[in-house]
């Protein structure tokens, strides 16, 4: 099972798509679009609230959405769910995460669904031991006049959880509200058991299920949807940690570079992870604050939102300041030193947002490059690109350079691809193999048939010699 963050993330997003047909929509600006009642976005359902409403224009891409799933960047640092002041104090809370969530929209799927898609995948995709799983429910809110939530008990009840394990708590924790308005509705929550299932559980809150049924008003009073709809979230810092055995988000590879440079710049001793009352100094502290607010400033910056004077303005100027006063007063950093993070930050956030499969194949691109270039340099002025080279370029054992990258990284410097060639090699190779799909698929892979068409289109036939060559396709 997955546990650097990004295979992490990626896990969680085909997951959803794969196995249970969502479709992955893009993360939303951290600047809320249009919403007042917003400081920044805060959840990952902030960009389909007038889903939720009902208000959604008919004619948009949205309107369409009835299960998606996506990895959204959250920033919690003034209104409703602030967690500003917690940063640095403890080893769960940030300013700036990622919560990876799925929506079913309109009542596509509803509770039982969700519930047992989510432990579906904690537990046999990410091989979290089901008894260090905890979950809670709503437990009802009499001066609302709302019921407790017995269905979800039930449900988790029968998907084996034990009695023990199921709580209950009021609306303070399982009644789920965007802000002072909006939508909002009953939660179910899974939590995770950082003492190892032995002894008195300690939880950290994982992944939140929040049934939408209601409108929050700026009356105060609650008004029920025109629909119902599931919408998730859980944090990806917080499963990265249980999934690399870790009891803090800050010990990740999320985090780590970042400590590491922090260290690097400013000459403190390195990061040790004491809280409390044990960080004597309180520089653990700053390093989480550190690299907690640059991680956030650089973001929200690359989002459009700018250090400034009121609104989410003025909060990113009150984290920039308890960055400097952290970094210079605690940590003893030198003038200039929060700026030269942002290039550590930029590498972590890349690191991770880019796919492992990107990652990997950037280095065979730039290998592909190189072999390309030493071939040009022994080319005559009136030659052709050699098939040979292009056509091992192209083989998954090889680089899995596609051809029509290669044809267009050869048209950048103006030398033509030997096709002719290259139709005699495929020739040559179409004597010894035929192609059959079924052995690929058996082997858990998928075949891309986009690129396979346009091979075949090129007179290149595709080979089932290998499970590892179709999967390159
Ligand atoms: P907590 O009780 O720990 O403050 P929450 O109840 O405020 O969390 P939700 O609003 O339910 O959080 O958000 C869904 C999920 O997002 C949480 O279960 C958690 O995994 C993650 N999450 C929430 N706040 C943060 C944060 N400040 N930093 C990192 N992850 C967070
Ligand atoms: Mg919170
Ligand atoms: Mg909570
Ligand atoms: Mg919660």
């Amino acid at each position: 099972s997955p546990t650097q963050a990004a295979a992490v993330r990626d896990a969680f997003l085909s997951f959803f798509r794969d196995r249970h047909g969502h479709r992955l929509v893009p993360s939303a600006s951290v600047r809320p679009r249009g919403d007042p009642s917003l400081l920044f976005v805060n959840a990952g359902m902030n960009q389909f609230k007038p889903i939720f409403l009902g208000t959604v224009d008919p004619r948009s891409e949205m309107a369409g959405f009835r299960r998606v799933a996506n990895s959204q960047k959250c920033v919690r640092a003034g209104g409703r769910h602030s967690d500003l002041e917690d940063v640095g104090r403890d080893l769960s809370h940030h300013t700036f995460f990622e919560m990876l969530g799925n929506w079913a929209f309109g009542g596509e799927y509803f509770k039982e669904e969700a519930c047992s898609m989510a432990w579906e995948l904690l537990t046999q995709v990410y091989g979290i031991p089901e008894d260090q799983l905890w979950v809670s429910y709503f437990g009802g809110d009499p001066k609302a006049g709302l019921g407790p939530d017995l269905e979800s008990r039930d449900i988790w009840l029968n998907l084996g959880v034990p009695a023990s394990r199921v709580l209950s708590f009021g609306p303070e924790e399982n009644f789920w509200e965007m802000g002072d308005t909006g939508p909002c509705g009953p939660c179910t929550e899974i939590h995770y058991d950082l003492a190892g299932g032995a002894g008195a559980p300690q939880l950290v809150e994982l992944w939140n299920l929040v049934f939408m049924q209601h409108n929050r008003e700026a009356d105060g009073s609650l008004q029920p949807l025109p629909q119902r709809h599931v919408d998730t979230g859980m944090g990806l810092e917080r499963l990265v940690a249980v999934l690399q055995g870790r009891r803090s988000t800050y010990d990740t590879d999320l985090f780590s570079p970042l400590l590491d440079a922090i260290h690097q710049g400013c000459g403190a001793p390195p990061y040790s992870g004491r809280v409390g009352a044990a960080d004597e100094g309180r520089t653990d502290t700053a390093y989480r604050v550190v690299a907690d607010h640059i991680r956030t400033l650089s973001v929200c910056i690359a989002d459009g939102v700018s250090p400034g004077m009121s609104g989410a303005p003025l909060v990113l100027r009150r984290i920039l300041r308890r960055a400097v006063r952290f970094s210079t007063e605690v940590l003893r950093a030198p003038p200039g030193f929060l700026g030269s993070l942002v290039p550590a930050v930029v590498e972590t956030l890349i690191a991770s947002l880019v796919s492992e499969d990107e990652a990997a194949f950037l280095a065979s691109l730039q290998r592909g490059r190189r072999v390309i270039e030493r071939t040009l340099k022994r080319l005559g002025p009136s030659d052709v690109f050699p098939a040979e080279v292009a056509w091992s370029l192209s083989l998954s054992g090889n680089l899995g350079l596609p051809l029509d990258l290669v044809e267009l990284m050869l048209e950048e410097k103006g030398v033509p691809l030997d096709t002719a060639g290259l139709e005699r090699l495929a020739q040559e190779e179409a004597q010894h193999r035929t192609l059959q799909a079924e052995p690929v698929q058996e082997q858990g892979l998928r075949l891309d048939v986009h690129a396979l068409g346009e091979l075949q289109r090129r007179g290149v036939p595709p080979t089932d010699d290998s499970p590892k060559y179709s999967y390159s396709l």
